[in-house]
């Protein structure tokens, strides 16, 4: 018997809500029962990976730190390379920073002034979207470096916060949505 194709309701069914963390109010997305189940791990690549064939993209970009684990796949299944945006302070070269706004205060995130080439064609890919600054940061860096993002991919979008309203302008895609 063939296996059946993974879809977006297998993923939700394994995606941990958590109450009151990291603080009273939020409920987290716990991804690690998706990690940890080799059929939904690669299938999720799979999904985030969507239409594209390597050949077709040059470099999968992550956002620290889950965003790491599902861009690194990503760029061994697309033959790409992949490219960390890192929370400020801990790439070791010289860097872009971004700011960005969180819910008090801010943020900044960094990418190696090296990391892409002019035109480079760029997936970029984050576990969530929330409000949307982070993914903006990011893309903001890789159109710093003068590449250029084919599609923003995640894997869950909270669709309350309104995250694509700062991603205007850009592909977006999300396998579950709440
Ligand atoms: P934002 O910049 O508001 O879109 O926040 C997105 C970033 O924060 C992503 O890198 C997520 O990993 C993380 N994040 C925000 N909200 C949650 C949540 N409810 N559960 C898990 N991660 C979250």
């Amino acid at each position: 018997m063939t296996q059946q194709p993974l879809t977006p309701a297998d993923i939700e069914r394994s995606i941990r809500n958590v109450p009151d963390f990291p603080k009273p109010g939020i409920q987290f997305k716990d991804i690690t029962p998706v990690l940890g189940d080799a059929r939904l791990f690669a299938g999720s690549v799979d999904l985030l990976i969507g239409g594209f064939k390597p050949g077709d993209v040059d470099a999968v970009v992550g956002i620290d730190a889950r965003g790491f684990i599902f861009a690194a796949a990503a760029a061994l299944r697309l033959q790409a390379g992949f490219v960390p945006v890192r929370k400020k302070g801990k790439l070791p070269y010289q860097t872009y920073e971004q700011d960005y706004a969180l819910e008090y205060g801010t943020a900044t995130i960094a990418m190696h002034v090296d990391a892409l080439k002019p035109g480079n064609r760029v997936l970029l890919i984050d576990d969530l979207l929330a409000t949307g600054g982070t993914a903006a940061a990011a893309a903001a860096l890789v159109q710093k470096l003068g590449a250029r993002i084919l599609e923003i991919a995640f894997l869950i979008e909270l669709k309350f916060l309104n995250g694509r309203s700062r991603l205007e302008g850009y592909p977006v895609r999300s396998l579950v949505v709440y």
